[in-house]
């Protein structure tokens, strides 16, 4: 495994988190890491159903710190461990000010931008795709794309740019950059003029996805328009899927003429050979 540091990875202080984040670190041992970067889920004002706690998506940050801080000391000969969060975006004015303060309150290594939702609906939920065309529901998440990381910048790369296609009915066996090229390539030369960069995240295929997200041609077309930050993160939510498919992201990476990944400490990105 080339790539040696996991820089998208949940514990239970998310949400859906299912290994503990000590379970997390001695899997990263394990598998030889040399770097782990929590990056827990905060998704402020999440339209919660009946069942969720409705507190899922917030996130205890001073636990999660304390925690973190603890392990960072225990394992600091064997694992480095870096304090990040994925934060979840929505463009309306009362989000955008709650993910100015969160992402204030602390000095993290690390802020994922994500978008969960897309006007307020979770593409978790089939009735996203519901009454129109698989592509009009891309089309609509990428739109919300834009809004959202104009309207919230302070963050460092934008994660899994293309994670609607992992819940619609064909998943991204119908799915190209190229559907969607013009929209994409705003969102992609907004992120580079801002020095931001994009993950590969390799949640998807695990999903049963054919590509991660975002696709290969999205992650070529962003080195082609100039941006250079690529972070790699399994999105692992339980220890076993940890660094999952970094061999072939390292290979795929290396074909499409990139050099370097980064990994974030003190929001600055450090750069690692393929
Ligand atoms: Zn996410
Ligand atoms: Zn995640």
């Amino acid at each position: 495994m080339a790539i040696k540091h996991d820089t998208h990875v949940h514990s239970t202080f998310s949400g859906d988190g299912v290994s503990t984040m000590e379970e997390q670190i001695l899997r990263g041992i394990e598998l030889g890491l040399s770097s782990i970067t929590f990056t827990e889920h905060n998704d402020f004002d999440f339209p919660y159903r009946e069942g969720d706690t409705q507190d899922m998506f917030l996130l205890n940050v001073d636990s999660y710190l304390y925690e973190l801080l603890k392990f960072k000391s225990q394992y600091e000969d064997k694992i480095k461990l870096y304090f990040g969060v994925e934060l979840g975006l929505q463009p309306q004015p009362e989000t955008v000010k709650k993910n100015l303060i969160f992402a204030r309150a602390h000095e993290y290594d690390f802020i994922i931008a994500s978008s969960h939702l897309c006007h307020g609906v979770d593409p978790y939920y089939r009735e996203f795709f519901e009454g129109r065309s698989e592509e009009a529901a891309h089309r609509e998440y990428f739109e919300s794309i834009l809004e959202n990381m104009k309207a919230f910048t302070n963050f460092d790369i934008y994660g899994h740019l293309d994670y609607v296609v992992r819940y619609g009915p064909n998943r991204d066996n119908d799915y190209s950059y190229a559907k969607h090229a013009d929209i994409i390539d705003e969102i992609l030369k907004w992120l580079i003029e801002n020095e931001k960069g994009i993950e590969v995240n390799t949640g998807g295929p695990r999903r049963g996805l054919l590509e991660p997200n975002p696709c290969w041609d999205i992650v070529k077309r962003y080195k082609e328009l100039g941006g250079e930050i690529i972070t790699v993160g399994s999105d692992a939510h339980e220890k076993d899927d940890l660094g999952y498919h970094f061999d072939d992201v390292t290979e795929r990476l290396k074909d499409m003429g990139y050099k370097y990944y980064a990994v974030y400490e003190n929001r600055l990105p450090e750069y690692f050979r393929l």
